[in-house]
């Protein structure tokens, strides 16, 4: 065991702060990265601040982020994906039982024992593992992700949540050339499903409700953007999307984005409502439409998306923070005033 700064929250109402955790010491297939940045995800925050108890009881302290990039310092004796001085990146998941059906599929956001990056029993030290917002962390290497030497790391991190949330539907509903897509809500994970809608070859609009994120959408990629308070707007595109990703995570009415699906259109949800959604059954049964969900992806799937990103040079749009400003970016979180992403630049911990 070592000691390692990180900025952990001691209770639901307590500001983060800085604090010592341990790190396990490196088992054969570990790798140690230092961590040079972390995005802040919005399941950070309702973690911290334990809005997710129902499922996902916080144990304090919390150290959260789960949108790492780093640079490895140390490798176990039987590591072969990594050399020191590689930079490498974790997301939401740091291990699974790899036995079950999921793990066997490469699924193993699936798996029923995954290990998430924070908030999760380590069997290692026996406590709960401590996620991003740290200098330091220990993974297995099946669980690290190899990061194209083109993307920048600050805005590279939030693709660990952000992008593979976004990208696994965008591929798993065959999202590509001569599909209509639809991205619901221009924030953390909408404006990167705008990027990669648009990546991947397909006719992107983009539904806000906000006027003034126009020309923004239109920059990210979007072919087309309707303001989803217009009803005239969005009467112009009923029966037309083969696929419609919806990313809002505020309680919203799905029923007017199922109108707009051609016959066999999916609707996905990757963000999470905190009360059940209303769904009209004729929205559905008209047009044979579907309505899904989606969450992150495989670790394969997480490779093969960064992979692209490097080709397509895809990031995220990021705001950089010191770690001393991160109980000010969750305030600033909730009133979505950020574009699109905050990224922690993790050195500023060595003036703790
Ligand atoms: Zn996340
Ligand atoms: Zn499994």
């Amino acid at each position: 065991m070592y000691n390692a700064i990180a900025y952990s929250a001691a209770s639901a109402t307590a500001p983060l702060g800085p604090a010592t955790i341990a790190r396990r010491d490196l088992t054969e297939h570990d790798v140690q990265i230092e961590i040079l940045f972390c995005g802040i995800c919005h399941s950070d925050l309702h973690s911290a601040r334990n809005e997710w108890s129902e499922f996902s009881p916080t144990a304090y302290p919390i150290v959260p982020g789960h949108e790492i990039v780093g640079r490895i310092t140390k490798v176990g004796s039987a590591v072969t994906k990594f050399r020191t001085g590689d930079l490498a990146a974790v997301g939401c998941m740091v291990d699974s039982d790899r036995t079950c059906n999921a793990c066997k599929d490469g699924i193993e956001q699936f798996c029923p024992n995954a290990i998430l990056t924070y908030n999760s029993p380590d069997v290692h030290l026996g406590s709960v593992t401590y996620g991003g917002y740290s200098e330091s962390i220990v993974v297995d290497e099946h669980f690290v992700l190899r990061v194209p030497s083109n993307l920048d790391p600050a805005s590279a991190a939030p693709l660990l949540c952000a992008g593979i949330t976004t990208y696994s539907p965008l591929r798993h509903w065959g999202v590509g050339k001569g599909k209509k897509v639809g991205v619901v809500g221009i924030g953390g994970l909408g404006h990167v499903g705008v990027k990669l809608a648009h990546a991947l070859g397909a006719h992107v609009v983009a539904f806000t409700t906000s006027a003034d994120k126009k020309d923004d959408a239109l920059r990210l990629g979007a072919d087309e953007v309707v303001v989803s308070r217009n009803a005239n707007e969005m009467e112009k595109h009923a029966g037309s999307f083969n696929f419609i990703l919806d990313t809002v995570s505020a309680t919203h009415d799905i029923n007017s984005y199922l109108a707009l699906l051609a016959r066999d259109g999916t609707l996905t949800l990757v963000g999470a409502p905190p009360k059940p959604l209303a769904v009209a059954a004729f929205a559905l049964i008209g047009g044979r439409h579907s309505l899904s969900g989606s969450s992150i992806g495989g670790i394969a799937e997480t490779q093969e998306m960064l992979d692209f990103c490097g080709e397509h040079n895809i990031t995220a749009d990021v705001e950089v923070i010191p770690i001393q400003k991160v109980n000010e970016a969750y305030e600033r979180l909730l009133k979505s005033d950020v574009k699109y992403r905050f990224s922690i630049d993790m050195a500023s911990l060595r003036s703790e």
